[in-house]
Parts: C-alpha cells; structure tokens; sequence
C-alpha cells in the first residue's frame, strides 16, 4: 500500500507500514461547553486509504451511550501520560462524516479562544459548529447543463439562456434566468424542449460573487489615501491592523469597501465583515449590493438551518467571498481570509455577555493574526484600548476628518435642565419642544434619543406604594403599553398589565414613573398630533424584515420625528435628519463602569452624528443636569482629542483597562447565604501578588438574576501579568463549590 505524507494525522507521519494498521488514540473535541477533548480509539479502516483521517475531520463518536458529533482535534499521545486510558479501553471513532474539516487555523483560533476566556474549547466550538447535523441531511437537487438537441424555435431569450450554458456549468433554472436576464419560464421552456438537460447533485446552489471591479465614487484625497493603504494592506497578505478613524459621515464605509473590492479581485481569497446589530443593517447590505453589483452572504441567528447549511459549507469551500455577520462569523470556516474589518468597533455588543464571554472586536484581531491578514477597525469614536495601540504605533492610523461633500457636522449645546421647570409627566424642555416645531414647519426631520425601551421604567401604586418587581430578579417590571404588559428585561418575564394594584386591590391607583421611549413618543403626539412619528427600539422593529421597512420610511422621510434608543447609533444615514435631541444625556454616567464616560462620549458622539448628514446642517441639544460634566464639556466644544487625553490619563492613574487588565467573577446560586459562604470562602484562596488586587466579594448591583443570587469578585492586574494563569491556580487551589456557579469575565465591559 503507498503511503507518504499525506499519511499524517497529526503532525507525526508513520514511519513504517505496519504503523498503518496500528490503531491509534485521537483526541476528539465535543461541542460541549464543559468539555476539552476526550480520547478515542481509530482503527486503520478510518487511517488507510486515499484521504486518512487528519485533524479537523468531523467524526461520529460514542459519548454515554449516544452518538455526538466531534471534530479530531489532536493526536492522542499527549503529555499527561499518567491518567491516559489504554488504548483497548477507548471507544472507537464510529464514523468520519463527508463535510470539509475545520481549518487548522480555525482549530487553533478555538483553542486560543478557550484558553483567553478560560473556558472548555468545547464551548467555543459548539459556536463554531451550528451546522453539521444540518450538513447530513444535505439535499439533492436538479441543476440543468446546455449540450442538448437546440430548440426548434429560436428566440432572443433563449438565446441568451444558451449563451450562458456554453460554459458547460451546473445552474438551477433561477441561476440561468438571472445571468441571461430572462424570466425562469423561458429556462423551464428550453428545459422541456430537452435543449438544458437535467443533472442530480447534493448541495445547496453556489452564492453569486461581488463584482470588485465595479467602480465606488469617487474619492476624495483623504480617503483615497487611506483606501490606498488599506488596498496595500490586502496586497500584501500578512498581518496587520488598521484603525480607520473618521468623523460620522466621513466615508469609512466607502473607503473600507475599496479595500473589500481589493480582496475580491484577487483570484481567491475572503473577506469577513462585522458588523454590531446585523439583523437590522439593511442599509448596510442596500449600499454593498449597491456597490459590488450582489449581496454579501449574511450570517446571523436569525437564519434557518437550510440558510445556515448554505453559507457555511460557502465559506468551507472558499466559494463566499464576502460574509457579514454577527460576532458569531468569526467561528465560520474560512477556508483563507484576506480581510476582516470590524465596523464600529467600539460597539459594546461586540461583547457576548453570556456562555463564552468574548470580544468579537479584540478575538478579530487574534484571528487576523493566525490567517495573516489585514485587520480593518473602522469607528468614528473609537475605543480607548484601540486609541491606545494606534497612538504607541501597534496599528496603523488612518483619520478622515471631514464630512463628505458639502456636510458639516453638527453643532451641539447642551440644556441646564437645573433652570427648566418641567411640569410632571413631561421630558421634552421648551428650547426643544421649540426646535421640534421649527423642524417640522421646515419640513425636516428629527430624532429624540432616550436609552430606554417601553413606557416607564418603573410602576407603583399611589394607594399602597407597591413597586412591580421581577418575581426572578432585582429588578423592576418596566410597562410596555403597546403590548399591555409589564416586562423584565433582564430574565425576559411578562405579565399582562393589572387594571388593580395586586397588594392592595386599589383600581386605577396605578402610576408610571419615568419616561420610556413610547412615554416621549405619547408627549410628542400630543404636541403635535399630525406629524408622523415612529419607534426605532429593539422590541418594536423586531424582526428584520420590520426593521428594514421601517430604515427604507426614515430614509424616504415618511417619518417626521423619530424617537429611538441606542439601536440608532448604529451609523445609519438618515438624509433628511437635522436635529437630534438626546433627553436624558447624563443616563450612561452613574454606576460602577469604569468605561462610563467613555460609553457616553461615544454614544451620545455617535447619536449627535445622525445630524446633518446631507446638505443641511444639523443641530444637537442634550438635556443635562451635569452640563459642565467633562463629557457633555468636550461634545459641545468639540474636543474629542481632550476628552480621550483626559479619560485616558485617568484610567492610567487608576490602573484601569487598557493600562491594567481587570477580570470579573461572578457567583451565583439559588441559596443566598450559600452562594455568599462560597464567594466569602473562594477569596481565601486569591492570589497573593503586589500587583494583583481582589475587590469583594461584594453583592452584585443586579443582586438575583433569573432566580439565582449573585456576588461579585474583581481582579484588577498590572497589565505585564498573565491573568489566565493566575486564575487557573486559583480555581485548581480553591476547593469545589457545590451548588454555586462561578462565571469567569476577561476583560468584562459590564458590571452589573
Ligand atoms: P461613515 O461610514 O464614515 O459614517 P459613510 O461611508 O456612511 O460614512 O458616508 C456618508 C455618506 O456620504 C454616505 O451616503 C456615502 O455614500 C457618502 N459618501 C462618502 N464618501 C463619498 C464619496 N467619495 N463620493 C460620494 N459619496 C460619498
Ligand atoms: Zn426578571
């Protein structure tokens, strides 16, 4: 039997044949959140042959007498020998499955995953693995080649459909009607006149390919420059970050498109964009398909699993060219990425707060670095962390400061809302409501900014003082009027809303407290009951579908003022937008967050950045009881760069990220005092290091969450120290806490 290097399964070819026939011990990783790999025994039928099993294959394999699905991860011959099974114990590899093994460099980027978040790679590849089990039952389907009898009656169309076929490629009916610009009932014509001939294959249809020779607008010197570099950047192949800083409407999007257009004109190579929200970026996907002539392939939750089958054995095969996605495409199986770009990188939903607790922006650049490629982060107000490695040189700095074309940015004042005496119930202060008026007799648009979804966040009784709280947290129901019900919205609790308070029975003693967007929304339809009015909110727009309907009325101005939380920063371009009012500017700046001022700054920057966008300029109000806080100082004067310069050297005096790491852990349990116990006793065991500081345990601000207590614990390290390391003795040293749970959060970007 030949054999050569292609024999390897490891790392370690075989030496001799008869190693051929040995079976060998695999490690094998499970999509289990709290496993590593597990050991399993390959017999020879699975090592012989023309494609032996290799790392990355997926596997059938036994687990406590059901059948899972792996991934070969490593050789079995690892260093703890000691506590290795013998071979005859293992239980075998079942079955290899027909998919394309996950890239090494994949495999490697999980296991790098794991070990940043101390988690089990399990967990991280039960991310990277949403599809196999969709893979099996992969379909067979008819496409139609040409090179059959030409039809007795000749048309244009027809024509045009057999022009297409000369190439001899397998395409549905929909494929051919669309690349010969016909309608699918002149393919199906030539299909019955037996002139296309049907084949079977398995497997989903091919996703249409960018056009990166289309030419974008054109640029100005500024971004041609910096589009310049990013082209050079995909050229050359190797690693490199780029922070592409600009002005909101500056261009980043079309600059970093020149880049996207770079890599889709070599003759292989992919292309991932990320993108904070994707299921509500229609604009986004409008300007791509716009500027590459075909939609990008799409990857989010929000897919079905034949959708989700579709893209991903496309980005396997290399075939996709460009996805976009949600932080989870970058556990997608790029078979050669050329470019990533990370849009908004600033964006706090770049952290996933649950399971694996990661940072898509930060794990993008890990993952530049293992596939060698140019790394794109584009913001208009960027993180400190990645100011930080532009400034000391680590990135490559890119600014655009202008506005494109005749747009300006927007002038912005704050409003002492110390001298306003607002009557109860209302929130809009005189010079806005004045503003608003004056926008609406122009004709322009408006957009009234209030972080807060529902219509009051919080409810009680005038009779007896009850206050609605989540049975499950700590947490008060917030009222959502359109749907009648009251809401937690952190466990996700609903109950329809009362008529009667439920301690006292009192009717019609039930008050809201505090303004919600559907709150404002209600004062402003009885300021001005004609204009048209609509809430952009997570649970409102809901499906993208909805979203994209309500993006195309804002964009056509049907809308006259909108009112929206933090779902608008999301760099939408609203032509006819002119004023924004923020009604509770200081909403972002209590709380323990040491990124507070930060967030607000880049927030309220990025909301006051959906003024003025076209040819008329904007302006900003923000409603502020702190209007001489540092932040609302530098938004009004416009001193972005003294506001970073300041927040950084604060941080840096306080030891806080990106000048020291910080690791949160988090306790919980359903017993309060057991979970205290726990947390009380776990800190006896925290490391003893000058550099090193443990703050608690201390009851977490959300003290019960979905019916367990929580207590918090903060590591804060000198920036020089391995805090993986660190915790992972700690956690082996600590004896096991039963009936407690102890959440580990690297580099958390939330504290509640
Ligand atoms: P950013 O991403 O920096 O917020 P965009 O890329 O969204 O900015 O650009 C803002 C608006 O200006 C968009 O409508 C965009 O199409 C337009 N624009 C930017 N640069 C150019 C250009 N060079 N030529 C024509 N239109 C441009
Ligand atoms: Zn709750």
């Amino acid at each position: 039997m030949p054999y050569s290097a292609t024999y390897i399964v490891t790392g370690k070819p075989y030496k001799t044949v008869s190693d051929l026939f040995e079976t060998r011990r695999l490690r094998v990783l499970l999509p289990r959140p709290l496993l590593g790999p597990l050991d399993y025994a390959c017999g020879q039928e699975l090592l012989a042959g023309d494609s032996p099993l290799k790392t990355g294959d997926f596997v059938r394999v036994p687990l406590a007498g059901r059948k899972e699905i792996g991934v070969v991860w490593a050789d079995g011959n690892h260093e703890e020998e000691g506590d290795l099974l013998p071979l005859e114990k293992l239980k075998p590899i079942q079955q290899r499955l027909s998919l394309p093994p996950l890239p090494d460099t994949l495999c490697r980027f999980i296991d790098w995953v794991a070990d940043y978040t101390l988690t089990q790679p399990g967990a991280v590849l039960k991310m990277a693995m949403s599809v196999p089990r969709a893979v099996e039952e992969m379909p067979r389907r008819t496409l139609y080649v040409g090179g059959g009898s030409l039809p007795s009656k000749m048309t244009d169309a027809r024509r045009a459909v057999l022009a297409v076929a000369a190439d001899g490629r397998a395409r549905s009916v929909q494929d051919f009607a669309r690349r010969a610009d016909v309608s699918a009932s002149v393919v199906r014509g030539l299909v019955k006149a037996e002139s296309l001939l049907p084949i079977q294959v398995a497997g989903d249809d091919d996703f249409p390919v960018p056009d990166g020779f289309r030419h974008g607008p054109a640029l100005s010197n500024d971004q041609t420059a910096a589009a310049l570099a990013l082209r050079e950047g995909v050229q050359q192949g190797a690693f490199a970050v780029y922070l592409l800083e600009g002005v909101t409407g500056s261009g980043k999007t079309e600059v970093y498109f020149e880049a996207i257009a770079e890599a889709i004109r070599a003759t292989t190579g992919q292309v991932m964009v990320l993108l904070p929200e994707i299921a509500l970026t229609s604009q986004w996907l409008d300007r791509f398909r716009e500027r590459f002539g075909e939609a990008p392939v799409v990857w989010h939750s929000d897919l079905t699993l034949a959708q989700r089958r579709r893209a991903w054995m496309a980005v396997a095969s290399g075939q996709a060219r460009v996805v976009v996605g949600a932080r989870s495409a970058l556990f997608l199986p790029f078979a050669e990425l050329s470019l990533i770009v990370v849009d908004e990188e600033h964006s706090p939903t770049y952290k996933q707060e649950e399971g694996v607790m990661y940072n898509a922006r930060d794990m993008a650049v890990v993952r530049g670095k293992m596939s060698a490629c140019a790394v794109v982060l584009a913001s208009a107000t960027p993180s400190l962390e990645t100011l930080i490695n532009a400034q000391s040189e680590k990135y490559h700095w890119l600014y655009l400061g202008e506005r494109h074309g005749e747009a300006v940015l927007p002038d912005i004042e704050a409003i002492d809302m110390r001298k306003m005496k607002m009557p109860a119930g209302q929130w809009l202060s005189p010079p806005l409501v004045d503003a608003l008026g004056a926008g609406l007799e122009k004709g322009e648009q408006s957009l009234l900014y209030l972080n807060r979804r529902g219509y009051a966040p919080l409810t009680l009784c005038r009779s007896c003082g009850h206050r609605f709280e989540c049975a499950s947290c700590s947490a008060w129901l917030v009222e959502h009027r359109h749907k009648h019900q009251l809401m937690c919205h952190h466990c996700g609790y609903h109950t329809t809303m009362p008529d009667k308070c439920p301690s006292c029975e009192a009717e019609d003693s039930l008050a809201a407290c505090g303004p919600g967007v559907e709150r404002l929304a209600e004062e402003v339809e009885r300021l001005w009951p004609e204009a048209r009015v609509a809430i952009m909110a997570s649970d409102v727009m809901g499906h993208p579908e909805r979203a994209r309907q309500m993006i195309r009325q804002i964009t056509d101005h049907e809308v006259d003022i909108i009112i929206g939380t933090q779902i608008v920063t999301k760099g939408y371009h609203f032509p006819a937008l002119t004023l924004v009012g923020v009604i509770d500017a200081d909403l972002g700046l209590g709380g323990g967050d040491p990124r507070a001022a930060e967030r607000t700054f880049q927030q309220l920057e990025q909301v006051a950045g959906r003024a003025g966008r076209a040819e008329k300029p904007g302006r900003v109000f923000l409603q502020s009881y702190m209007p001489d806080h540092p932040v609302m100082a530098a938004l009004i004067a416009g001193e972005r760069d003294a506001f970073y310069e300041q927040e950084a050297e604060s941080r840096e005096r306080q030891g806080m990220p990106p000048f020291g790491k910080l690791v949160g852990l988090i306790l919980s349990g359903a017993d309060m005092a057991k979970v205290a116990d726990a947390a009380r006793h776990f800190v006896r065991y925290a490391p003893r290091d000058p550099r090193i500081q443990v703050l608690g345990p201390v009851p977490a601000p959300l003290a019960r969450l979905r019916d367990r207590h929580r207590y918090r614990i903060l590591l804060k390290a000198e920036k020089g120290i391995n805090v993986q390391k660190v915790l992972s003795h700690w956690q082996k040293t600590a004896p096991k806490m039963k009936g407690v749970r102890l959440q580990i959060d690297v580099d958390p970007h939330s504290f509640y």
